[in-house]
Order: C-alpha cells, then sequence, then structure tokens
C-alpha cells in the first residue's frame, strides 16, 4: 500500500486542521531481554552448561518459536508530526499491509 508522505489532518493542539507529516515507526522495541525465566538471563548465569540433561535449557525444538510464523503481513503504525507546532501524534493503525511504500 502507498502511503503519502503529508496529508491535512486535525492537530488536537493546534485544534485545527493542518498539513502533517507521515512517519512509519516500529511496532516496539524488544523489552525485558534480561528479565527472569528468559533464556538470555539463564545462558549469562550459566545454565545452560555441564554434563547431563539440561532440562529446560537443554536441547532447542527444530524451528524455534519465534520463526514459526502464521502471518504474512505486518500492521502498521504511523507517526504523525504537525508541520505548525511539530508536536507527534502516533497512531496505532490496525490495518495488515504487506508491504509499505512512501511515496
Ligand atoms: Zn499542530
Amino acid at each position: 500500500m502507498k502511503i503519502p508522505k503529508t496529508t491535512k489532518r486535525f492537530c488536537p493542539y493546534c485544534k485545527k486542521q493542518t498539513q502533517q507529516k507521515i512517519k512509519l515507526v516500529s511496532t516496539g522495541a524488544k523489552r525485558g531481554t534480561l528479565t527472569r525465566g528468559s533464556l538470555q538471563r539463564a545462558k549469562q548465569r550459566g545454565l545452560n552448561r555441564g554434563i547431563g540433561n539440561k532440562g529446560k535449557w537443554g536441547s532447542k525444538p527444530p524451528i524455534a518459536k519465534n520463526k514459526r510464523k502464521s502471518k504474512t503481513t505486518k500492521k502498521t503504525n504511523i507517526m504523525y508530526t504537525c508541520t505548525v507546532c511539530s508536536k507527534s501524534k502516533y497512531q496505532k493503525k490496525g490495518i495488515r499491509m504487506g508491504k509499505q511504500i512512501q511515496e
């Protein structure tokens, strides 16, 4: 789907319609990689080393959990930046798109 670089839409700070820049932002950074019970933390603590059955930290399934993908498209997150007051508003759009192209 093609997305224009600018649109005219309502700015809640200016309280009127203004020209706004469109920016595609990532769906979110990875958080809490070293939380309790995470594989990364366990490896840093040395829980997957040694002889014998390593249990939970031992062998992995042939296809990793994050690679078992069923969805072919991604949801888009759009950031609108007002050109008048230069304030940004984030909008989480619930539309699934294969590829986003900015014109
Ligand atoms: Zn504004």
